[in-house]
């Protein structure tokens, strides 16, 4: 007797649901693809128990006729492909006409459809069971999954606290809503709207209407166009910085996918702004080419290839930096009132600047908002006024706890300025400027000798030796597990050669996907550290000026190497309002 058998039609679907459907958030995403792709304008969704009761997504797209609502549920029924070759060009989100047979295989799922025209059709699906009547409505779509994973105890088990799985599924949402301005989205949970956007088509007001307005207005624009890709999006102040990266959000040609290298790049290029355990908050959309784009990669879309992953890196590592530093970012002191976001109720890590103790109201922002057509009821920041120039000027007054300098700037405000932040910036800039000019070498004034463990030697490849030459470095072979250096640059002799040596081979050894570019800024940041004034370093006023006029020559005076501020600013109408010397 054979052994080979075809598997039965339920089970076959059984399996795919494995791939497709994980987690309420997952039948999310592909019911809501669905109704988008199906030119829905609005979608609203339902959670019930964290999904495990019931997901209910309605949308006003075109619907389906009866036919097609009873194919719908058969494997690789899609109306979005016919052929491999559309594979290629695939521009709707799904294709593999995989989702609703498997959500319909581990769930009861119900849908009632129209077309608007003729009788509406509902479609039950129960233990493999299909049963179709008429139904009234309008035309559109609406799928209800309910118990999820009944009949697969294994997967039941395996969800999350209702805790967990909602959040995977709001988080799903924001992602959802952000890739499709074009589309109302209303999201409840057990009955509770969580948000709704307006579908008016603006990506700025979206992450408004998710996140709110402190959000939003720490947003600057971006774009870039070259003839293979365009980029455009919004980029997250350095104070709303996260602990997580969960909020660096890309969508490629309105897909939102997991594009790893593109997310390592957006991380990277905020090495000069932010501290290197937080991640920014980003929202970048990719118009790819679809021909250049391979989604076939995983059964839920999530991550894709592309070709020119290259030049994106480049585009990106050049250009958000320059978008950052267009905008003044003194760390500003500023008392606002409260509104209560998405973000807050779930406790999300919105605050992220360096408290002071001004008060219980008080927290960091900073000035020089962009001025977005957010809608008027902006309730936030009313008191914010002060616009705030680049700043020119600062005259050394005080040394506070052998840290701060205190000074004073043209607007009658005063400044704290952290005295090793400064000195580290001044000559990370310095170091950059020396860096990039031409490569000029020399014999290190003492022998330098390096040794590396029996186990490092199998990772000093020629590629790592190859990324020292290009920062100025030569070896050769020295007895056992040793390298003498002959070779360093010039202006590595004003600093510390043993150490800058050091710090270069340990860096390229132990870093793994190491490129000249992070070599260099991680290099630069670190010895301009080591070079700089330390807290507790008694400085004259003398010194302390000589610090705050070299710091205002920086391009990026406003934040350390490493992305903390440098300089808060205290000013003078938030001062005169905590003495309550003024009406406010
Ligand atoms: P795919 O999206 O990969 O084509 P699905 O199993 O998700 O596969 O859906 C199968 C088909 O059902 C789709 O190709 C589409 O024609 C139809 N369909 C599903 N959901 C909707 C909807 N909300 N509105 C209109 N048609 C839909
Ligand atoms: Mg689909």
């Amino acid at each position: 007797m054979s052994k080979i058998h075809i598997l039965e039609n339920s089970l076959a679907n059984m399996i795919a649901a494995g791939e497709v459907v994980e987690r309420p958030s997952s039948v999310i995403k592909e019911l809501v693809e669905n109704s988008i792709d199906a030119h829905a304008h609005n979608i609203q969704v339902s959670l019930f128990e964290a999904g495990r009761k019931k997901i209910v997504v309605e949308d006003d797209g075109d619907g389906m006729d009866r036919e097609d609502a009873v194919l719908a549920f058969k494997r690789h029924a899609t109306s979005k492909i016919a052929t491999s070759y559309d594979l290629f060009k695939i521009k709707t989100l799904g294709f593999r006409g995989e989702a609703l047979p498997s959500i319909a295989s581990v769930s009861r799922t119900t849908l009632i459809t129209s077309t608007g025209s003729g009788v509406g059709s509902e479609v039950v699906i129960e233990d493999d069971e299909l049963t179709v009547k008429d139904a009234p409505l309008r035309q559109g779509t609406i799928v209800s999954v309910e118990e999820l994973f009944y009949n697969t105890p294994a997967r039941l088990k395996y969800l999350k606290a209702d805790f967990t799985e909602n959040s995977n599924s709001i988080e799903m949402m924001c992602r959802l809503a952000l890739a499709h301005p074009e589309v109302s989205f209303a999201f409840y949970i057990d009955e509770r709207k969580q948000f709704q956007t307006t579908g008016r088509g603006e990506l700025l007001e979206v992450i408004k209407d998710i996140y709110g307005h402190d959000v939003a207005k720490k947003m600057v624009p971006f774009h870039f166009v070259n003839a293979d890709f365009a980029i455009s999006g919004y980029l997250g102040k350095p104070e709303l910085a996260k602990a997580s990266r969960y909020f660096i959000i890309t969508l490629l040609n309105g897909r939102n996918v997991y594009m790893p290298k593109v997310q390592t790049s957006i991380i990277e290029s905020y090495h000069d702004f932010i501290p290197p355990t937080r991640f920014p908050f980003v929202v970048l959309s990719f118009a790819i080419e679809p021909a250049l784009v391979d989604v076939n990669v995983h059964p839920s879309k999530k991550e894709v290839r592309f070709s020119k992953e290259a030049d994106l890196r480049l585009a990106l590592l050049q250009n958000i930096p320059l978008a950052l530093r267009e905008k003044n970012l003194v760390t500003e002191i500023v008392t606002t009132s409260k509104t209560e976001t998405l973000s807050e109720q779930m406790n999300f890590d919105l605050d992220l600047s360096p408290k002071t103790e001004v008060g219980p109201q008080s927290r960091i922002l900073q000035p020089s908002q962009d001025i977005h057509p957010l809608a008027e009821d902006a309730p936030a920041f009313n008191a914010y006024v002060a616009p705030e120039k680049t700043l020119t000027s600062l005259k050394a007054v005080a040394q506070l706890q052998l840290t701060y300098i205190v000074a004073e700037g043209p607007d009658g405000g005063f400044y704290l300025i952290d005295q090793h932040a400064a000195n580290e910036r001044i000559n990370y800039e310095k170091l950059q400027r020396l860096f990039n000019k031409d490569l000029v070498v020399t014999e290190p004034l003492i022998p330098i000798i390096i040794t590396i463990t029996p186990s490092e030697v199998t990772l000093f490849s020629e590629t790592k030796m190859a990324l020292l030459r290009a920062v100025g470095l030569e070896f050769e072979p020295f007895g056992v597990n040793a390298y003498k250096v002959t070779q360093i640059p010039v202006w590595a002799k004003e600093y510390d050669e043993k150490a800058y040596v050091d710090e270069l081979v340990y860096e390229v050894l132990h870093e793994d996907r190491l490129d000249i570019f992070k070599l260099r800024t991680h290099v630069i940041a670190t010895m301009s550290c080591k070079r700089s004034v330390k807290a507790n370093d008694r400085l004259s006023l003398a010194d302390m000026q000589y610090l705050l006029d070299n710091l205002l020559k920086c391009d990026n005076p406003h934040a350390c190497p490493h992305g903390r501020p440098t300089i808060i600013h205290f000013n003078k109408y938030e001062l005169e309002k905590m003495f309550k010397r003024t009406g406010v």
